[in-house]
């Protein structure tokens, strides 16, 4: 391994005027802890609607290290992330939250470690500090993705990680426009190291994932990934029409055996109504596939840039 890296700290900001200042300077000074490296800041400003981009400009006028990429309107944070990829040529590429909730001064040891060779240092946060009301949410999550994802996710392992140009070129060669950077980082794989940090509360301003979010978000991760949410409606049918095909057996053994009557409306009733919603429900799994393919097949991009002063390296393919 080579001794000297090229280091890019990728931060997506929405919303992030306040944070900026104090995150700049917290990386700054981890920075100077690595004295033999190159480091680099790149925020993309994911259309913030507050002064974050003013921010950025007067920031990146200040310090040489700094540059940014501002996007026309909010694409989100996977959007955000992919853009800081695609800009940067380093030996290594930090993803850094701007809300401080992601300490800088971890940056000499998750460096230290990619030096000794991991591709991917994951900077893993413990659960102490936060709410009982975001914990178990949490923990629902990933219990529940990694029953139905093929790649297994680890609670508090999130975007906060060290990647080697390696792996940011494999995670630059997968074109989807549906982007679960949770499951790709898991995906692509490569030697991997974890390290624990505290969880802080937010510096500034307030997380932007409502419970609705949260919600859709685990879908995402679950539906992304493979497709075992169609085999289960495979299985739920194919049990369902062995008990409707067994309670028919018994009603016609019944009706020879004891006459023919008419009780069982409310019986009936349930059944129709429980059968209508299992079919809505595999109806809307595979609507969700479907308009998966259906975003994939317009080729749009990923987002769009309103302001920069850094181009993409076109390394990846994802240009189209
Ligand atoms: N973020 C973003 N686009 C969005 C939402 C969030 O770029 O649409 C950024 C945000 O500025 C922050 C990071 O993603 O730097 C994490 O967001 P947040 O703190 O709201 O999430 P949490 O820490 O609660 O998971
Ligand atoms: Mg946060």
């Amino acid at each position: 391994m080579e001794q000297t890296v090229r280091l890019s700290i990728v931060v997506p900001c929405y919303n992030e005027e306040s944070s900026i200042g104090p995150l700049h300077a917290a990386v700054t000074a981890a920075a100077a802890a690595l004295p033999d490296d190159e480091v680099e800041i790149l925020f993309v400003d994911d259309g913030s609607t507050d002064g974050t981009l003013a921010a950025l400009r007067g920031l990146a006028a200040r310090d040489a290290a700094v540059r940014y990429v501002s996007f026309s309107r909010n694409f989100g944070k996977e959007a955000a992330m992919l853009a800081g990829l695609q800009r940067t040529n380093g030996d290594a590429v930090v993803l850094l939250d701007a809300d401080l909730q992601h300490p800088p001064h971890l940056l000499p040891q998750m460096v230290a470690l990619h030096k000794q060779g991991y591709d991917q240092v994951v900077a893993c946060r413990d659960r102490q500090g936060e709410p009982a009301l975001r914990r178990i949410p949490a923990r629902l999550f990933y219990r529940t993705v990694n029953r139905w994802v093929d790649v297994q996710l680890h609670d508090g392992a999130g975007d906060f990680r060290l990647l080697s140009r390696a792996v940011v070129d494999a995670l630059l060669s997968l074109p989807e426009y549906h982007r679960f950077s949770k499951g790709l980082f898991s995906w692509v794989g490569f030697s991997t190291v974890t390290l624990t940090f505290r969880h802080e509360a937010r510096q500034a301003g307030t997380s932007t994932w409502s419970f609705g979010k949260l919600v859709n978000y685990a879908l995402d991760g679950m539906l992304s990934f493979n497709n075992k949410p169609l085999r289960l409606a495979v299985y739920a049918g194919l049990l369902q029409t062995l008990l409707a095909t067994g309670y028919a057996a018994w009603v016609i053994v019944n009706a020879l055996v004891e006459g023919v009557d008419m009780p069982g409306y409310a019986t009936l009733i349930s059944a129709v109504i429980g059968m209508a919603g299992i079919q809505l429900m595999v109806l809307g799994v595979i609507g969700e596939y479907i308009g998966r393919i259906y975003y994939e097949s317009k080729h749009r991009p990923h987002f769009l840039v309103r302001e920069t002063d850094s181009r993409p390296t076109g390394r990846d393919q994802l240009t189209r």
